[in-house]
């Protein structure tokens, strides 16, 4: 029986994870899980998988929870609460599913702890990755990734050894606006880009996909995971996202791991790694029925999001911290409406490029940065 600690169990990446659990009762348990500010689905999570631990976004709710349990049920709140769930004690490993940058301190806490991590959370390794992979190493910690394309690298490499790495090739859909020119984005509503034609996912990283800013953030998570410098690491347009991602070796081999789009399998893949289990709800890849893969150069002068991602990697330091911070208030702003699809961009580049930056950034340092961008953006 595997102990469970759920970072983000009611967002889309949580939810998908308790599927998980559910499909396996007799090998996972939730001992753990946060939430932020969904109540009502805490609520029935609660009812349902009976977590020792919860911790909620703010202190009201947490009183709220607390008084409908009557059990030996802690309840808890904030960063505080957070940290907690993620050092469980009781948990074998820590499922990071938590949108954005307030993943970061939890995760280096639970390093801290001994707990090895399933990492969805991208933004954490994008903004320290430097801090993260290397608490981890010495920590003898393992960090599984969860992201579809990091597990498809992952799958690819079992068995290899990365010095036979020539590159990485990670595959990306397009998102929802994949067939438009930049004419055709002028005035695009919330609704039109948050309808992504193959995967359904939280709402910041569907539109990170329209923007392509979701593949420029994989891009710095692959570098970190994986150790591989930027200049080995490809994106290739693939509309039907099924070939996930790829490796390719020095003798020229390319391997590759394919699946229908479904996060469920990387999700259990990095909970039962190195071992497999069956699924039971599966939708299975039937090439025969698909017939053709497109596969498109990826083209930068229109996804300025993924050229922007890719210097602020090659800079390094604290660029990809405020890279990720004016992205994530960037489209906080377009999704409440307040600005356009193509101010997402715009904003990106401003921040970048007045930022100097400041190499091996502490802990201290980027969580400074990253307030200091968001501010600076919110108060525009
Ligand atoms: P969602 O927005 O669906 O869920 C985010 C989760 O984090 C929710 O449980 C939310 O709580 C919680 N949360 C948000 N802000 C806070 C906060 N300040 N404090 C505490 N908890 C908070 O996101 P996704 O599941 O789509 O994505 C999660 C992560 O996984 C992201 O980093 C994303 O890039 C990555 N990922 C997602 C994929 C997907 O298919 N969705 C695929 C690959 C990676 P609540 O809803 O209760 O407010
Ligand atoms: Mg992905």
């Amino acid at each position: 029986m595997k102990k469970i600690s759920l970072m983000g169990a009611t967002g889309s990446i949580g939810m998908q994870t308790l599927d998980i659990i559910r499909e396996h009762p007799d090998k996972f348990q939730l001992v753990a899980m946060s939430a932020g500010r969904n109540i009502e689905d805490t609520r029935k999570i609660i009812n349902e998988f009976r977590p020792k631990l919860v911790s909620v976004q703010s202190e009201e709710d947490a009183i709220k929870i607390k008084s409908e349990n009557t059990s030996s049920m802690i309840v808890l709140f904030g960063e505080e609460g957070l940290v907690e769930v993620a050092c469980q004690h009781d948990a074998d490993i820590i499922v990071n599913a938590v949108l954005g940058s307030v993943g970061l301190y939890p995760t280096l806490q639970a390093i801290e702890a001994g707990k090895d991590i399933a990492i969805a959370n991208k933004e954490t390794l994008v903004i320290a990755g430097h801090l993260v992979m290397k608490a981890a190493r010495e920590k003898g910690v393992s960090i599984l990734p969860v992201d579809s394309e990091h597990s498809a690298i992952f799958q690819c490499l079992q068995g290899e050894s990365e010095k036979n790495i020539e590159k990485l090739i990670i595959t990306a859909s397009g998102g929802s606006f994949r067939d438009r020119t930049r004419e055709d984005l002028l005035g695009v509503t919330v609704e039109e880009a948050l309808n992504h034609p193959n995967w359904s996912m939280g709402a910041k990283i569907t539109i990170d996909s329209a923007t392509m800013m979701n593949k420029g953030l994989e891009v710095l998570e692959a570098h970190w995971l994986f150790d591989i410098p930027f200049d080995k690491i490809n994106v290739l347009l693939h509309r039907e996202s099924i070939i996930h991602s790829m490796v390719e070796f020095h003798d020229s081999s390319v391997m590759a791991q394919l699946g229908t789009p479904d996060m469920r399998v990387p999700i259990q893949y990095a909970l039962t790694f190195p071992d497999r289990f069956p699924r039971k709800q599966m939708s299975k890849l039937n090439l025969a029925d698909i017939g053709t893969l497109h596969f498109e150069k990826m083209d930068y002068e229109r996804f300025r999001c993924l050229a922007f991602a890719f210097e602020s990697g090659k800079i390094g330091g604290s660029m990809p911290t405020v890279l990720n911070a004016a992205n994530e208030a960037a489209v906080d702003l377009f999704l409440k409406g307040k600005i356009t699809f193509l101010e997402i961009e715009d904003i990106i580049e401003k921040s970048i490029s007045k930022h100097n930056t400041i190499k091996n950034p502490s802990l201290d340092t980027i969580r400074q940065l990253d307030h200091e961008t968001r501010s600076s953006i919110y108060s525009l």
